[in-house]
């Protein structure tokens, strides 16, 4: 394939030319071989695929087929019931209902009573907005076996019986309920008519199962994007050469932090199975206990923090000097602006969301949507880098190119922009125009054509 006439992202205008899945020349006057394909650029940005770097597929691709409970779209007690019982009348009998994005501002702490008093005959189950907790009504608890249930993450009234709130259970929800029909392609698809070439699926615990039937979708063409997934030690490299293994996501709490010497272990434990790890870091105890942590058990190439929600200043030296990076989230203080004015402690908000600060200081940066937890949309996320709302410091926002090359980062390598040259696998992404008009157009309809591993995989009509 021949891309004629593109402005290259940091090299200028030219012509590039790719063959077997990689960039073999870049430069101008290329001339057209017989039977190339050719596109036309005309001036557009050509950029380094955008991947995206913190992702939860299945989620995302459920929430197709689920109902947001949550702001905006639902924000009081009122709203939320008639929502409730919109989608039961949609719905076959006996079907779930499966509710996203919830929130305590809605209509207070959800539990079993709260939902059977407002739907108790269908299985319902609604997810927090943080993606930590499922709240069931009590048919649901029935009928995923809740009461003979011990583990951890089960909340139990005074006398021993389950509420219906289930804390870190995502996996085993989704083993007693079929969520394996979650239509990938679809997720796939639209992330391609964005500019994605690649993701990178953050959810914690995947199993060998989960990691092979992710690597079969993506063999047959149903996901046409590159992916690396997160894994336990114990999983092993599926085939195909776009499903790849990375990191060993750790999810912390608050509420539930293990004890220093147990964490620091298991990090050591993971480093000697051959894994790094990423670990989610969403509040300032979180993250100093995983620095103090890491700094114990020893840093391993390809550890990240993933968030850094809150990250004080005197770290900065520390991620730097252990090549430590973060993997953050722009678009959070737009999307959840309202809630962190109300929620965020004052002494947290110079810490929050840090971008401009971490890349001045050498921190290695890249950036993920985590949807279905934030806008699934990179361009909402470039976006929101840029222009960044003046009451969470406004000088943590950064140019256009900085903003972009937060997703320009090779699956294994987050915080390292790929370039365009000769060599380079051919993961791009073809604005239909220059880089001055991109800026005032920063959405998703800009975006050309997609191509994976060179192939098309998108083209705007
Ligand atoms: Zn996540």
């Amino acid at each position: 394939m021949l891309i004629r006439d593109a402005e290259v992202f940091g090299s200028g205008r030219m012509d590039v030319r790719i063959r077997g899945g990689v960039v073999t020349e870049c430069a101008t006057g290329l001339v057209r071989l017989p039977g190339e394909d050719e596109i036309y650029a005309s001036g557009g940005w050509l950029l380094p695929g955008l991947h995206d770097h913190h992702i939860h597929l299945r989620s995302l691709a459920a929430t197709y087929e689920s109902v947001a409970l949550g702001p905006p779209q639902v924000r009081t007690a009122t709203e939320f019931a008639a929502r409730l019982w919109e989608a039961d009348r949609k719905l076959q009998p006996g079907k779930w209902i499966r509710g996203t994005g919830y929130h305590e501002s809605v209509a207070g702490p959800l539990d079993r009573a709260v939902l059977d008093r407002l739907l108790p005959h269908r299985p319902v189950r609604v997810q927090h907005r943080t993606g930590v907790l499922w709240q069931l009504n009590s048919m649901a608890c029935d009928l995923v076996g809740l009461d003979s249930n011990d583990a951890s993450g089960v909340e139990r009234d005074e006398t021993g019986r389950p509420t219906g709130r289930l804390r870190r259970l995502d996996s085993w929800l989704g083993e007693r309920i079929d969520s394996r029909t979650t239509d990938l392609a679809a997720v796939s698809a639209t992330a391609a008519a964005m500019g994605v070439t690649g993701f990178t699926d953050a959810t914690p615990g995947l199993t060998q199962g989960d990691i092979d039937r992710l690597a079969e979708t993506v063999d047959c063409g149903r996901i046409v994007q590159r992916v690396h997934c997160m894994a336990p030690p114990e999983v092993t490299e599926p085939e195909g050469a776009r499903c790849t293994l990375g990191p060993t996501k750790i999810l912390l709490d608050d509420v539930d932090l293990p004890p220093f010497d147990e964490f620091a272990d298991r990090l050591r434990a993971i480093h000697a199975a051959g894994r790094a790890v990423a670990v989610h870091c969403v509040t300032r105890v979180q993250f100093v206990l995983t620095m103090a942590a890491l700094e114990r058990a020893g840093v391993r190439a390809g550890d990240r923090i993933e968030h850094g929600a809150v990250i004080p200043e005197e770290s900065l030296d520390w991620l730097r000097g252990q090549r430590v990076s973060v993997v953050t989230q722009p678009h959070f203080v737009v999307e959840r602006g309202e809630q962190y004015r109300d929620e965020v402690p004052a002494e947290d908000l110079p810490d929050l969301w840090r971008l401009r600060s971490l890349l001045a200081a050498g921190v290695g940066v890249a950036a993920g949507s985590d949807a279905p937890f934030g806008a699934s949309d990179p361009w909402q996320v470039v976006r929101a880098a840029v222009h960044r709302p003046p009451e969470f410091h406004a000088a943590e926002a950064v140019s256009l190119p900085t903003a972009l090359s937060l997703f320009f980062g090779a699956p294994d390598s987050p915080a390292t922009p790929r370039r365009i040259t000769r060599g380079a696998v051919a993961d791009l992404t073809l604005l239909s125009v220059p880089p001055k008009e991109a800026a005032h157009r920063l959405g998703a309809e800009i975006v050309a054509a997609t191509i994976v591993a060179g192939d098309p995989v998108y083209r705007a009509r």
